[in-house]
């Protein structure tokens, strides 16, 4: 601590650190300096200059990592328009932003956003303009010409046009290739099933994926399709509204993740809030059982779940932000409360390559959250949380 003892070093003290991949508690101090976590430790002994932080016996556990995010989508979608002034996009990105790291999600994974603002959103938080969550972005995301997000995503067709688009997110600063492997449900004139990409288009996005050390996520319905994207080597799987148990056994052969985004068939009253035509809100709740059911195939397969919404993860549901509902959604699958909270955590963490975040250790980033009471034990304590630290910096403190 000495050594460090200047200006910057911020001491948590009275904390009960939650250790998420044991669901252990302990009585900790949390030393914090230049944004990572120096000491986790009982012996803290807070410095004259270092910055004390009184936390009051509260439960104290790593930022949260929510992994289908979009922070410029428009609600209803009928009210998109790719066509929209880039400023506005902007705005909308950061007011996302902002929500989501108030409801302690200090690290989202976007996956295909109009203008590219969640890339000029990081560039503004780099800058020091702005605070956000960290963002690990997909660009624009490809899909094929009139494909699922038509009008927002790159289109392309063919490898050789599948390799320039997905160069192309790379080239402006994305951190993964996302592709749309079937139709989705929030659309009229497509289906789950129906296969849009060609076997080499996916394999190229692969390709140019991997030759920059990353990998390609996927947006898609049903099981064949998913088969079709595991043989060309995609890594991670959006939705997966019908997965099959052999489907769900080939995914964790492989090694692969799915982020089931349980929200989409189940947020009826949000939906209604943000004027979904009817339509549409039918067509997502008469997806819901077989979406849960699909689910429940990947917990039973053991597959790796990671958090992820498509609604913004600090918008509300039923008195929750929807990323603290998906993980209720979860264990309605079937995943235990520490499981759950691993789907926004060291799973999230280890999709996205990163050790340095979803856990509170020494060397890691200081994202932390702090609830009052344990949220292993209730995990709506999330939706309570008072205490939000990024990367060392306190961007919510309501304490009492
Ligand atoms: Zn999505």
């Amino acid at each position: 601590m000495a050594d460090n003892a200047d200006n910057t070093v911020t001491v948590l003290e009275n904390c009960r650190v939650l250790d998420v991949e044991t669901g252990d508690l302990s009585d900790a101090a949390i030393a914090v300096a230049n944004g990572e976590i120096v000491s986790v430790d009982n012996g803290i002994k807070a410095t004259r200059d270092a910055t004390v932080i009184d936390m009051q016996g509260a439960c104290v556990l790593p930022g949260l990592i929510s992994c289908h995010t979009h922070l410029t989508i428009v609600f209803p979608f009928s009210l998109s328009d790719p066509e929209e002034n880039p400023a506005m996009t902007a705005y909308r990105a950061y007011r996302r932003g902002q929500d989501a790291l108030n409801a302690g999600i200090t690290t989202v994974r976007t996956v295909g956003e109009l203008n590219r603002a969640d890339i000029a959103l990081r560039k503004s938080i780099a800058a020091g303009w702005v605070t956000g969550p960290r963002i690990f972005s997909a660009g624009l995301g490809v899909s094929v010409t009139g494909g699922h997000g038509h009008g927002f995503t790159a289109e392309a067709d063919g490898a050789d046009g599948f390799r320039r688009a997905c160069r192309r997110d790379l080239l402006a600063g994305a951190n993964h290739i996302k592709i749309f492997l079937t139709g989705g449900i929030a659309h009229e004139n497509e289906t789950l099933e129906e296969s849009q990409m060609a076997d080499d288009e996916i394999r190229a996005a692969v390709e140019v994926a991997r030759s920059k050390g990353t990998y390609v996520c996927a947006h898609v319905g049903d099981s064949e399709p998913i088969m079709k994207g595991l043989e060309a080597g995609v890594r991670c799987f959006e939705h997966t509204y019908n997965l099959d148990a052999a489907t769900a056994a080939a995914i964790r052969e492989s090694g692969g993740f799915v982020v089931p985004t349980l929200a989409v068939t189940r947020s009826k009253d949000w939906m209604r809030r943000h004027g979904f035509e009817t339509w549409t809100i039918c067509k997502a709740a008469a997806a819901g059982s077989d979406h849960l059911e699909s689910i429940r195939n990947a917990v039973k397969a053991g597959v790796t779940l990671v958090n992820g919404t498509d609604i913004p993860p600090g918008d509300t549901d039923d008195g929750a932000p929807v990323a603290i509902r998906e993980m209720e959604h979860c264990m309605e699958a079937g995943l235990s409360p520490l499981q759950a909270l691993q789907t926004a955590t060291t799973n999230a963490a280890r999709l996205i390559n990163r050790r340095d975040l979803g856990v509170v250790k020494a060397g890691c980033k200081a994202d932390l959250i702090a609830t009052q009471d344990n949220p292993l034990d209730d995990i709506r304590q999330l939706a309570e949380t008072f205490f939000v630290m990024q990367e060392g910096r306190v961007v919510r403190d309501d304490r009492r």
